[in-house]
């Protein structure tokens, strides 16, 4: 590493913890971005394979523009009557099924969730929840109980379900019942509608069905966490929910809809969010203001993405598949452009540390991407959308390149 990314590695340690974390055994010293690619101040261009939150492409021309014509208006909020505020949220609920009627602004998918949780709470008088094992839902003191990725003393208000395939029948109904014994019932459910922290799964819709049947049947509420897969990154559908064959209570969105721009939403029905309003008179100062609200339009005017999402992403998936025959170890997942690689232990070494290996040295070679997963043995993939075959192509080469190489290093036979 240069004396100069030492002493800023330095300065950043000092700034903002030892602890604070940081991507890559060699960090990516960023100077701008555009599309799929991010340059490093040393000269580098990056194939970006792991950020879904320039979902239309990095320093966008359209949303700068949008986000620079506003900003030079005025950045009020949403007390103020506001053109692109009332179009951007009738934009929203107009791609969403018809129970799904009001449109509530904050910052982030945190604070999203954490609002989710608030009206799931208010709205059934309960105070329990169900989640996925290893979940992530954000940063709140609320959902980082409902995040069991994150390491923390167990809530007694939360119970976990295994993600699939090994979730059974009865399981939903055995954590409701623990939940019970512990003298709570279910306000949600929440589920990352493309189960990413728990390893990147596409389950068929009766897995889900099995589940939200059993939690409305207990009086709770569905909570569909749309900030990883939102937005068409499914390939199939425009929300991971759809997908899933889920019919949810709340959508809960964040990371992509403004393209780096922070934003969040929380869309409802009108019988959820009303009584919440007039109780509490919600208001977030920077939700929804009008330059985010101006980014939110400009991305959603992005067209035909999403079919690439389903292109690009059954075409990297066969090539990631073609790289599985030569290393059985390799187990591929994912829909669309959010793909998932397991990686198995193999010649004495655990397949995290394996991951870990393969995502250092894929940064070596230009590229980024980043790992996941209970065990931290899963490749996660997840690109802006403009990703297209070339771009899979030198993925799969530099992935096949570092394969190769790791193989040589820790089984040389
Ligand atoms: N939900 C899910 C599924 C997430 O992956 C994340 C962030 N990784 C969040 C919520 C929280 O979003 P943010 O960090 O933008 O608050």
């Amino acid at each position: 590493m240069s004396a100069e990314l030492d002493s800023l590695l330095v300065r950043r340690r000092r700034a903002l913890g030892s602890h604070a974390e940081i991507s890559y055994d060699r960090p990516v010293h960023v100077s701008h971005a555009e599309g799929v690619w991010v340059h490093t101040i040393e000269g580098e261009k990056l194939l970006d394979v792991y950020n879904n939150v320039p979902h239309v492409g990095h320093a966008h021309p359209r949303v700068v523009a949008a986000i620079a014509q506003q900003a030079s208006r005025i950045a009020s909020n949403t007390r103020y009557l506001d053109d692109n505020i009332i179009r951007y949220a009738e934009r929203l609920l107009a791609s969403l099924p018809g129970p799904l009627d009001t449109c509530l602004f904050v910052n982030s998918g945190s604070e999203a969730n954490d609002l989710a949780w608030r009206l799931a709470k208010a709205h059934t008088g309960f105070g329990g929840a169900l989640v996925l094992e290893h979940s992530y839902h954000g940063i709140t003191e609320a959902v980082t109980a409902l995040s069991t990725a994150v390491r923390q003393a167990p809530a007694p208000h939360v119970e976990q379900l295994r993600a699939p395939p090994a979730n059974s029948a009865s399981e939903v109904h055995d954590a409701l019942n623990r939940l019970g014994a512990r003298g709570f019932k279910p306000a949600a459910f929440f589920l990352d509608s493309a189960l990413t922290s728990s390893g990147i799964h596409d389950p068929p819709a009766e897995w889900v069905q099995r589940i939200t049947r059993a939690v409305h049947a207990a009086g709770g509420l569905i909570v569909a966490d749309e900030v990883q897969i939102g937005l068409g990154r499914s390939g199939s559908h425009l929300w991971g929910f759809e997908r899933r064959g889920m019919q949810p209570d709340i959508v809960t969105l964040g990371k992509p809809i403004g393209n780096g721009y922070p934003l969040g939403a929380v869309l409802t029905s009108r019988r959820i969010a009303e009584p919440f309003q007039k109780r509490t008179g919600f208001f977030s100062t920077f939700g929804g203001n009008p330059v985010a609200a101006a980014a939110g339009l400009a991305v959603l005017e992005s067209e035909g993405l999403m079919a690439n999402a389903q292109a690009t992403g059954t075409y990297l998936r066969e090539r990631l598949q073609g790289l599985a025959l030569e290393h059985p170890a390799l187990q591929v997942r994912g829909c669309g452009l959010l793909v998932g690689v397991e990686i198995a232990d193999q010649g004495g070494r655990s397949g995290d540390s394996l991951t870990r290996t393969v995502v250092n040295g894929l940064r070596e070679r230009q590229i980024l991407i980043g790992a996941e997963g209970p065990r931290g043995n899963v490749l996660k993939l997840r690109p802006p959308l403009p990703f297209a075959r070339p771009h899979a192509d030198q993925l799969i080469s530099a992935l096949a390149a570092e394969l190769s190489a790791a193989r040589a290093r820790f089984d040389p036979r």
